[in-house]
Protein backbone atom coordinates (compact mmCIF):
# COMPACT_ATOMS: atom_id res chain seq x y z
CA UNK A 1 0.00 0.00 0.00
CA UNK A 2 2.92 2.20 -0.57
CA UNK A 3 2.10 3.60 -4.06
CA UNK A 4 4.16 3.51 -7.11
CA UNK A 5 7.86 3.06 -5.00
CA UNK A 6 6.99 -0.28 -3.89
CA UNK A 7 6.12 -1.48 -7.11
CA UNK A 8 9.09 -4.36 -8.85
CA UNK A 9 9.42 -5.45 -12.00
CA UNK A 10 10.32 -9.52 -12.57
CA UNK A 11 9.98 -12.31 -15.14
CA UNK A 12 7.92 -15.08 -14.75
CA UNK A 13 7.57 -18.31 -16.55
CA UNK A 14 4.41 -18.57 -18.01
CA UNK A 15 4.98 -22.45 -18.03
CA UNK A 16 5.28 -22.41 -13.80
CA UNK A 17 2.40 -23.25 -11.32
CA UNK A 18 0.37 -20.14 -10.16
CA UNK A 19 0.09 -18.50 -13.79
CA UNK A 20 -3.25 -18.94 -15.50
CA UNK A 21 -4.27 -17.07 -18.46
CA UNK A 22 -7.91 -16.22 -17.42
CA UNK A 23 -9.03 -15.02 -21.20
CA UNK A 24 -7.78 -14.65 -24.44
CA UNK A 25 -9.43 -11.68 -26.08
CA UNK A 26 -11.26 -11.77 -29.52
CA UNK A 27 -11.04 -8.60 -31.16
CA UNK A 28 -11.91 -5.94 -33.16
CA UNK A 29 -8.71 -6.05 -35.23
CA UNK A 30 -4.85 -7.02 -34.58
CA UNK A 31 -5.85 -10.46 -35.32
CA UNK A 32 -2.10 -11.72 -35.57
CA UNK A 33 -1.25 -10.56 -31.94
CA UNK A 34 -2.61 -12.86 -29.09
CA UNK A 35 -4.51 -10.79 -26.42
CA UNK A 36 -4.81 -12.16 -22.74
CA UNK A 37 -6.09 -11.76 -19.39
CA UNK A 38 -3.78 -13.16 -17.13
CA UNK A 39 -3.60 -14.28 -13.05
CA UNK A 40 -0.80 -15.41 -10.59
CA UNK A 41 -1.64 -17.20 -7.66
CA UNK A 42 0.85 -18.18 -5.67
CA UNK A 43 3.06 -17.96 -8.34
CA UNK A 44 6.64 -18.26 -6.81
CA UNK A 45 9.36 -15.54 -8.12
CA UNK A 46 12.90 -16.28 -7.56
CA UNK A 47 15.47 -13.57 -6.71
CA UNK A 48 17.00 -13.91 -9.72
CA UNK A 49 13.78 -12.83 -11.53
CA UNK A 50 13.78 -9.53 -10.26
CA UNK A 51 14.34 -6.97 -12.78
CA UNK A 52 16.49 -3.88 -11.12
CA UNK A 53 15.77 -3.28 -7.83
CA UNK A 54 12.53 -3.48 -5.27
CA UNK A 55 10.32 0.01 -5.78
CA UNK A 56 11.68 0.83 -9.20
CA UNK A 57 8.96 -0.91 -11.27
CA UNK A 58 6.92 2.29 -11.61
CA UNK A 59 10.09 4.02 -12.93
CA UNK A 60 10.70 1.21 -15.11
CA UNK A 61 7.45 0.95 -16.95
CA UNK A 62 6.84 4.52 -17.32
CA UNK A 63 10.56 4.57 -19.15
CA UNK A 64 9.56 1.49 -21.21
CA UNK A 65 6.64 3.94 -22.54
CA UNK A 66 8.99 6.42 -23.83
CA UNK A 67 10.30 3.61 -26.26
CA UNK A 68 7.03 1.74 -26.80
CA UNK A 69 5.54 4.96 -27.58
CA UNK A 70 7.98 5.76 -30.25
CA UNK A 71 7.85 1.98 -31.36
CA UNK A 72 4.18 2.05 -31.83
CA UNK A 73 4.07 5.64 -33.98
CA UNK A 74 6.79 4.32 -36.09
CA UNK A 75 4.16 1.67 -36.84
CA UNK A 76 1.67 4.13 -38.13
CA UNK A 77 4.11 4.97 -40.79
CA UNK A 78 3.96 1.67 -42.87
CA UNK A 79 -0.12 1.83 -42.51
CA UNK A 80 -0.79 4.95 -43.69
CA UNK A 81 1.90 4.95 -47.03
CA UNK A 82 0.26 1.64 -47.83
CA UNK A 83 -3.55 3.70 -47.39
CA UNK A 84 -2.22 6.37 -49.78
CA UNK A 85 -1.21 4.25 -52.42
CA UNK A 86 -4.41 2.21 -52.11
CA UNK A 87 -6.05 5.32 -52.60
CA UNK A 88 -4.33 6.40 -55.33
CA UNK A 89 -4.44 3.18 -57.11
CA UNK A 90 -8.35 2.87 -56.18
CA UNK A 91 -9.00 6.27 -57.37
CA UNK A 92 -6.81 6.44 -60.50
CA UNK A 93 -8.85 3.55 -61.43
CA UNK A 94 -12.25 4.05 -60.40
CA UNK A 95 -14.64 5.68 -63.13
CA UNK A 96 -17.14 8.28 -61.82
CA UNK A 97 -19.10 10.23 -64.31
CA UNK A 98 -17.12 10.46 -67.26
CA UNK A 99 -13.92 11.12 -65.39
CA UNK A 100 -11.78 8.83 -62.97
CA UNK A 101 -12.02 9.56 -59.23
CA UNK A 102 -8.69 11.53 -58.71
CA UNK A 103 -9.33 13.88 -61.89
CA UNK A 104 -12.30 15.43 -59.16
CA UNK A 105 -10.51 18.05 -57.13
CA UNK A 106 -12.60 16.56 -53.95
CA UNK A 107 -10.38 13.11 -53.87
CA UNK A 108 -6.76 15.46 -54.65
CA UNK A 109 -7.91 17.24 -51.59
CA UNK A 110 -8.15 14.44 -49.53
CA UNK A 111 -5.63 12.91 -51.03
CA UNK A 112 -3.42 15.77 -50.32
CA UNK A 113 -4.31 15.65 -46.57
CA UNK A 114 -3.24 12.63 -46.20
CA UNK A 115 0.31 13.06 -47.77
CA UNK A 116 0.61 15.87 -45.25
CA UNK A 117 -0.47 13.53 -42.31
CA UNK A 118 1.86 10.98 -43.51
CA UNK A 119 4.65 13.73 -44.08
CA UNK A 120 3.84 14.61 -40.08
CA UNK A 121 3.47 11.63 -39.00
CA UNK A 122 6.82 10.90 -40.39
CA UNK A 123 8.63 14.37 -39.35
CA UNK A 124 7.70 13.40 -35.44
CA UNK A 125 9.08 10.10 -35.56
CA UNK A 126 12.08 10.47 -36.93
CA UNK A 127 12.15 13.51 -34.25
CA UNK A 128 11.76 11.48 -31.53
CA UNK A 129 14.01 8.43 -32.60
CA UNK A 130 17.15 10.91 -32.91
CA UNK A 131 16.95 12.08 -29.26
CA UNK A 132 15.85 8.80 -27.91
CA UNK A 133 19.13 7.52 -29.82
CA UNK A 134 21.00 10.50 -28.27
CA UNK A 135 19.67 9.48 -25.04
CA UNK A 136 17.64 12.71 -24.22
CA UNK A 137 15.10 13.24 -22.30
CA UNK A 138 12.13 11.95 -24.75
CA UNK A 139 9.23 12.06 -22.37
CA UNK A 140 7.24 15.19 -24.24
CA UNK A 141 8.12 13.60 -27.48
CA UNK A 142 6.61 9.76 -26.94
CA UNK A 143 3.32 11.23 -25.79
CA UNK A 144 3.14 13.97 -28.48
CA UNK A 145 4.45 11.91 -31.06
CA UNK A 146 2.14 8.65 -29.82
CA UNK A 147 -1.03 11.26 -29.73
CA UNK A 148 -0.43 12.62 -33.41
CA UNK A 149 0.41 9.69 -35.17
CA UNK A 150 -2.40 7.45 -33.46
CA UNK A 151 -5.30 10.35 -34.57
CA UNK A 152 -3.72 11.31 -37.76
CA UNK A 153 -3.44 7.73 -38.77
CA UNK A 154 -6.74 6.86 -38.19
CA UNK A 155 -8.30 9.99 -39.72
CA UNK A 156 -6.74 8.92 -42.84
CA UNK A 157 -7.45 5.54 -43.12
CA UNK A 158 -11.14 6.63 -42.23
CA UNK A 159 -10.75 9.04 -45.03
CA UNK A 160 -9.58 5.96 -47.30
CA UNK A 161 -12.72 3.95 -46.29
CA UNK A 162 -14.22 6.90 -47.74
CA UNK A 163 -12.79 7.41 -50.81
CA UNK A 164 -12.97 3.95 -51.28
CA UNK A 165 -16.65 4.28 -50.97
CA UNK A 166 -18.21 0.53 -50.54
CA UNK A 167 -15.21 -1.07 -51.81
CA UNK A 168 -13.39 0.28 -48.77
CA UNK A 169 -16.00 -1.71 -46.74
CA UNK A 170 -15.08 -5.14 -47.61
CA UNK A 171 -13.44 -7.59 -46.54
CA UNK A 172 -11.65 -7.89 -50.00
CA UNK A 173 -10.54 -4.54 -49.20
CA UNK A 174 -6.94 -4.25 -46.91
CA UNK A 175 -8.15 -0.88 -45.56
CA UNK A 176 -11.03 -2.56 -44.63
CA UNK A 177 -8.38 -3.99 -41.96
CA UNK A 178 -6.69 -1.36 -41.48
CA UNK A 179 -9.61 0.93 -40.64
CA UNK A 180 -10.33 -2.31 -37.84
CA UNK A 181 -6.64 -1.84 -36.60
CA UNK A 182 -5.93 1.25 -36.47
CA UNK A 183 -8.80 2.24 -33.88
CA UNK A 184 -6.32 0.31 -31.56
CA UNK A 185 -3.82 2.91 -31.64
CA UNK A 186 -5.14 6.00 -29.88
CA UNK A 187 -6.17 3.37 -26.95
CA UNK A 188 -3.13 1.24 -26.24
CA UNK A 189 0.17 2.24 -23.96
CA UNK A 190 -2.20 5.19 -22.62
CA UNK A 191 -5.35 6.54 -24.39
CA UNK A 192 -4.68 9.61 -26.59
CA UNK A 193 -6.32 11.87 -23.58
CA UNK A 194 -3.57 10.62 -21.68
CA UNK A 195 -0.64 11.80 -24.07
CA UNK A 196 -2.41 15.15 -24.22
CA UNK A 197 -2.36 15.28 -20.13
CA UNK A 198 1.70 13.81 -20.24
CA UNK A 199 2.18 16.33 -22.97
CA UNK A 200 0.42 19.29 -21.03
CA UNK A 201 2.81 18.31 -18.21
CA UNK A 202 6.33 18.61 -19.69
CA UNK A 203 6.10 21.18 -21.59
CA UNK A 204 4.12 23.59 -19.38
CA UNK A 205 6.94 23.92 -16.97
CA UNK A 206 9.40 25.43 -19.43
CA UNK A 207 7.46 28.60 -19.08
C1 LIG B 1 -5.44 -4.20 -28.72
C2 LIG B 1 -5.00 -3.91 -27.32
C3 LIG B 1 -3.84 -4.50 -26.84
C4 LIG B 1 -3.41 -4.23 -25.54
N1 LIG B 1 -2.27 -4.82 -25.11
C5 LIG B 1 -1.87 -4.60 -23.84
C6 LIG B 1 -0.68 -5.22 -23.34
O1 LIG B 1 -0.01 -5.96 -24.06
N2 LIG B 1 -0.32 -4.99 -22.07
C7 LIG B 1 -1.04 -4.17 -21.25
O2 LIG B 1 -0.67 -3.98 -20.09
N3 LIG B 1 -2.17 -3.57 -21.70
C8 LIG B 1 -2.59 -3.76 -22.96
N4 LIG B 1 -3.73 -3.14 -23.41
C9 LIG B 1 -4.45 -2.28 -22.49
C10 LIG B 1 -4.30 -0.80 -22.82
O3 LIG B 1 -3.00 -0.34 -22.51
C11 LIG B 1 -5.38 -0.03 -22.06
O4 LIG B 1 -6.63 -0.45 -22.57
C12 LIG B 1 -5.22 1.47 -22.23
O5 LIG B 1 -4.05 1.95 -21.60
C13 LIG B 1 -6.41 2.23 -21.64
O6 LIG B 1 -6.62 1.83 -20.32
P1 LIG B 1 -8.04 1.27 -19.87
O7 LIG B 1 -8.52 0.28 -20.85
O8 LIG B 1 -7.91 0.90 -18.45
O9 LIG B 1 -9.01 2.52 -20.03
P2 LIG B 1 -9.35 3.60 -18.91
O10 LIG B 1 -8.09 4.14 -18.32
O11 LIG B 1 -10.40 3.04 -17.99
O12 LIG B 1 -10.00 4.72 -19.83
C14 LIG B 1 -11.37 4.72 -20.20
C15 LIG B 1 -11.69 6.13 -20.71
O13 LIG B 1 -11.47 7.08 -19.67
C16 LIG B 1 -10.59 8.09 -20.12
N5 LIG B 1 -9.77 8.54 -19.00
C17 LIG B 1 -8.74 7.89 -18.42
N6 LIG B 1 -8.19 8.65 -17.45
C18 LIG B 1 -8.91 9.79 -17.42
C19 LIG B 1 -8.83 10.99 -16.64
N7 LIG B 1 -7.88 11.15 -15.72
N8 LIG B 1 -9.71 11.97 -16.88
C20 LIG B 1 -10.68 11.82 -17.83
N9 LIG B 1 -10.81 10.72 -18.60
C21 LIG B 1 -9.93 9.72 -18.40
C22 LIG B 1 -9.76 7.42 -21.21
O14 LIG B 1 -9.19 8.38 -22.11
C23 LIG B 1 -10.79 6.55 -21.88
O15 LIG B 1 -11.53 7.31 -22.80
C24 LIG B 1 -4.17 -3.38 -24.71
C25 LIG B 1 -5.33 -2.77 -25.21
C26 LIG B 1 -5.75 -3.03 -26.49
C27 LIG B 1 -6.98 -2.34 -27.02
Amino acid sequence: MGGNKTLAAFIINTADKGFGIIKTEEKMGLHASCTSNFAMDDLFVPDNNLVGDVGQGFKMAMRTFNNSRIMLSASTIGMVRRAIVECITFSANRPVFGQRLWEKQNTQLELAKMEIARHMIECMVYDAAWKIDRGLDVRYEAAAVKYTTSEEAFKVVNAAVQLHGGAGYMKDSPIEMFFRDIRAWPIFEGTSLVQQLVTFSKFIPRF
